[in-house]
């Protein structure tokens, strides 16, 4: 953001304040001496991630930390703590124990992890490798492996090509990025900034899509259970030795991947193809003891408020959320478990500050968002109304706005304005006394793939928050390296507060934020 601009929004945060009252700014330094010099995040960071990670979906885990959020609230004087379910047929699914080795040509430990929801082995089974690149098309993979299969681990796709690491690793959004992103015109920019799938609507038609992607395997697996194969060995392009088991939508009872299936490191994944091209078949020895049950209890968001203080507005609500689940093979640390702690330490930062807002302070921690949504998707057709009809319940009007945090454990840059241009001076005003810590950028791009989106196809203000990425897509996302080590403690603390802030502004206003026409 340019210096100008900085100046004129400075300019607008003071004449403002003088429209608002005189409290505001004491209101914003209680809020930065509580989050900046008394913070906490990082021992919830700790729990939530060490002491409660990973929360698979499902899982009586996920139960025991979603447990532990309620406590913490209530503890922390919260006024309403409770659960509500969102699903009852999503299975939890926990390793027990696993192993995965070559013994042939020569010893080498394989850099490997069990994808979610895969059946047990066995007991300890050895076999040949395999190698089938490509399964596009089932008939020709029938025509060609029929009857070759029997006993046999199987190597699918292609090899990551080789890679000499000469780009970092880790990254802050630089000044052209973040520019580019402020002067986009329309939601969808031809270069977004975000995750984004552009005018595709995903809410309404969830099911299919990740059926989509994440099942398409399913008959293919089928067919190499039908034909006796024993284990199945993937990978992604993660360098250096990243394990990525990620994504795999056989959640729901009679969903699971009836063979044995693996995730190992690009490094791996090349040596083992590379063999087998030389027709030295390597020999693989495995096995997995993996627990899966139903225990539908385990299926819960976590809801916690801070009623408002005033008579007239308290029955409007600032939501703020974060999804609770992560993925199995590390701590969930980065995703999302540092969105989680972020918002449950906006609303320490808000109880402890002894500040009383206007209107009244949600915080949802969501089940189930790697498996589409499952969890905020649940409570929008619970208190919204259903996505496929067109009646809406009235808590949709009292909804001021819902802030989202889900893409690691980079500092907050700014906004993504999802298409909404009225919110922008709204939010330029209420972001200003921060435009020291560059975190005031607004972009009207959209940003897709977490919980913000179900609240805007609601029409509710919705919004995701600008982060740096840090080395989120490279190393830690969905990856047996989401760890504490990658959560910067200064991010932490600047989003907290930052966010904090902002909720507690829109929760003073007049009016309700802005909505879309
Ligand atoms: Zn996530």
């Amino acid at each position: 953001m340019k210096i100008i601009s900085k100046i004129f929004i400075a300019a607008l945060f003071f004449i403002g304040n003088s429209a608002i009252g005189q409290t505001l700014p004491r209101s914003l330094a209680k809020i930065n001496t509580e989050g900046f010099q008394k913070s906490q995040v990082m021992n919830l960071i700790s729990d939530l991630s060490d002491v409660y990670g990973p929360r698979l979906t499902g899982t009586n885990q996920y139960y025991t930390a979603a447990e532990w959020a309620k406590k913490t609230l209530e503890n922390w004087g919260v006024d309403k703590v409770y659960f509500e379910n969102y699903c009852d047929d999503c299975m939890g699914w926990e390793v027990k124990s696993f192993n995965m080795e070559m013994t042939e040509p020569a010893y080498m430990k394989i850099q490997a992890y069990p994808y979610a929801w895969t059946e047990s082995s066995n007991g300890v089974q050895t076999g040949e490798l395999i190698w089938i690149k490509d399964y596009s098309d089932l008939d020709q993979v029938k025509k060609q492996w029929s009857g070759k299969l029997q006993g046999k681990t199987i190597l699918i796709g292609t090899a990551p090509e080789q890679n000499m690491l000469f780009d970092p690793l880790s990254t802050r959004l630089t000044d052209e990025q973040i520019q580019a992103a402020e002067k986009s015109i329309v939601p969808t920019a031809d270069t977004p900034l975000g995750p984004s799938i552009g005018d595709v609507d995903l809410i309404g038609n969830l099911d299919a899509i990740f059926d989509s992607f994440m099942r398409k395997d399913d008959a293919f697996f089928a067919f190499l259970k039908a034909e006796g194969a024993i284990s199945i060995l993937g990978t992604s392009p993660l360098f250096p030795g990243v394990i990525h088991p990620s994504g795999t939508y056989n959640f729901r009872e009679g969903h699971v991947k009836s063979v044995p299936y693996f995730a190992i490191s690009p490094e791996n994944f090349g040596k083992l193809g590379r063999l087998t091209e030389r027709e030295v078949h390597p020999k693989i020895k495995f096995q997995l003891d993996s627990e899966l049950y139903l225990n539908p209890k385990n299926n819960v968001n976590i809801i916690g408020e801070i009623t408002g203080s005033d008579p007239k507005l308290k029955d409007e609500v600032v939501m703020i959320g974060a999804h609770f689940d992560s993925w199995h093979s590390a701590s969930g640390a980065t995703d999302n478990g540092a969105g989680s702690a972020v918002m449950m330490e906006v609303m320490r930062i808000i109880k402890a500050s002894g500040l009383k807002p206007k209107r009244t302070i949600r915080i949802a921690l969501w089940g189930g968002e790697e498996q589409g949504y499952l969890g905020s998707m649940a409570y929008a057709e619970n208190h919204f109304g259903k996505v496929k009809e067109t009646a809406r319940k009235k808590e949709v009007e009292k909804i001021s706005a819902y802030i989202n945090m889900d893409n690691g454990a980079g500092q907050m840059r700014g906004i993504y304005l999802q298409g909404n241009e009225a919110v922008r001076p709204v939010f330029e005003e209420m972001l200003a006394p921060y435009s020291y810590l560059d975190v005031n950028n607004l972009t009207i791009q959209n940003t897709n793939f977490t919980d913000h989106d179900v609240f805007d196809y609601y029409k509710i203000p919705g919004f995701q928050i600008i982060q740096d990425p840090l080395n989120y897509s490279t190393v830690t996302h969905h990856t047996n390296l989401d760890a504490l080590e990658y959560v910067p403690e200064r991010d932490m603390m600047i989003n907290a507060t930052v966010i904090a802030a902002l909720v507690y502004q829109i929760a003073e206003r007049d009016a309700r934020l802005p909505r879309e026409e």
